[in-house]
């Protein structure tokens, strides 16, 4: 008898979690999964070691402490002019991950469809699958990973319930522009769809590229749930503080699922995290324009080795095509990669139902030091080139 639920089908181990090991096992350098190698404003971690020391460590409650609550609404009206009401429209949760699967299970039922654009973060599939629901994917396609708003159109149906959006996007880099997010709401209100929308690289945009979220667009406030997270802004991957905010119903249906969950979690962290949303506007524009340094020397770096580089527009990754090398299969690739060059990436075709639109391409993670990047380049290119 096999000792797992039908709705695990088909879900391994993540692949982050399976790279960060070959990487540690080989001691390659990981450029694999999206984690910085520096910690964030040390200012951000005193106020955590303070709420440690000030007996803030018991249960926090369920929605999330006040505090941070009333952060998540002044940055969503600071930034964007939204208007959230820190007791009924925002939840914090234990990370993004956590808004994303209680969306999912306070939100769907058994046969429901879900519109997810792929390659898709590997959570929101097992997400979807364990809350019954079903995915139809959209596919960005390379060389530029726009979104084909046909293909959209066309992959809503009936049983349509949801469309599970993600910008700016892991892994292609793509964010989202007028146009296409027009075309999303514009489609999420002809067929009275809720929106989850995935935004945990708000503030993670290059090149003066500004980051709208879809709750802006008209008849998207009542139906959309934003999520993000501490965790990408603030360099504190592992802290695991997320929220979403959406309208007071949709919220409450995510609420009691997510009570059942975890409950709450992060008490000490979460006064930390209230801290950090309150900062002022050159700590985020620092931190983007350091990254942004990051993504320009590691692009360069590929293409005088021989890759075809896609140039994100936003997040953590640079995707490259690796058939210039000699390789037609990404997973092939990354699989040979730390023996032959010391280095560990991620295959993207692990992010489709489409393989094939996936299978020459590789993320490489930018969110590294400057040493670090330097260091893999050499390894590739005495390698590879
Ligand atoms: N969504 C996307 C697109 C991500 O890349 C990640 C990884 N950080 C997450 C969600 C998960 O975020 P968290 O660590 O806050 O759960
Ligand atoms: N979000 C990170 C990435 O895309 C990894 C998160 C994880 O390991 N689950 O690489």
């Amino acid at each position: 008898m096999q000792r797992r639920a039908q709705r695990l089908t088909g879900l391994g181990t993540t692949i982050f979690a399976e790279m960060s090991q070959l990487a540690l096992r080989t001691g390659a350098v990981n450029l694999g999964q999206g984690f910085p190698d520096t910690d964030g404003p040390s200012e951000v971690l005193e106020q955590a070691v303070r709420a440690l020391r000030t007996g803030r460590n018991q249960y926090a409650p369920g929605p999330g402490v006040p505090e941070l609550r009333q952060a998540v609404a002044d940055h969503q009206r600071r930034h964007y002019g939204l208007d959230v009401d820190p007791d009924r429209e925002v939840l914090v949760t234990t990370g993004a991950t956590e808004a994303i699967a209680a969306a999912l299970l306070g939100l769907l039922d058994p046969g429901d469809e879900v519109v997810v654009l792929e390659p898709y973060y590997d959570s929101y599939v097992a997400g979807i699958q364990m809350a019954g629901g079903v995915r139809r994917p959209v596919t960005l396609r390379a060389p530029d990973f726009r979104l084909d708003t046909d293909e959209l159109r066309s992959a809503v149906s009936p049983r349509t319930r949801l469309l599970l959006i993600n910008s700016p996007h892991n892994p292609t880099g793509t964010v989202l522009d007028e146009r296409e997010l027009t075309a999303i709401a514009e489609v999420a209100v002809e067929h009275d769809l809720i929106v989850v929308t995935d935004e945990v690289y708000e503030h993670l945009t290059f090149d003066d590229r500004v980051h709208r979220p879809l709750a802006t667009f008209p008849g998207m406030t009542e139906r959309t749930l934003t999520v993000s997270s501490a965790g990408k802004t603030f360099s504190v991957t592992g802290w695991k503080v997320g929220w979403l905010c959406g309208p007071p119903d949709l919220v409450a249906s995510v609420m009691t699922a997510k009570q059942f969950l975890t409950f709450t979690s992060g008490a000490p962290l979460q006064p930390a995290v209230a801290y950090a949303l309150g900062l002022p506007q050159s700590v985020l524009d620092e931190a983007r324009d350091e990254l942004e340094g990051k993504r320009d020397l590691l692009c360069d770096g590929l293409k005088r080795i021989g890759f075809g580089v896609h140039v994100p527009q936003g997040t953590y990754f640079a995707t490259t095509d690796v058939r210039p090398l000699g390789y037609d299969d990404g997973v092939e690739f990354c699989r040979d990669l730390p023996t032959r060059a010391g280095v560990v990436a991620i295959p993207h075709q692990v992010f489709y139902d489409d393989v094939a639109a996936g299978k020459p391409l590789v993320r490489w993670a930018f969110c590294k030091r400057d040493d670090v990047l330097i260091d893999a380049l050499g390894r590739l290119e005495r390698a590879l080139a």
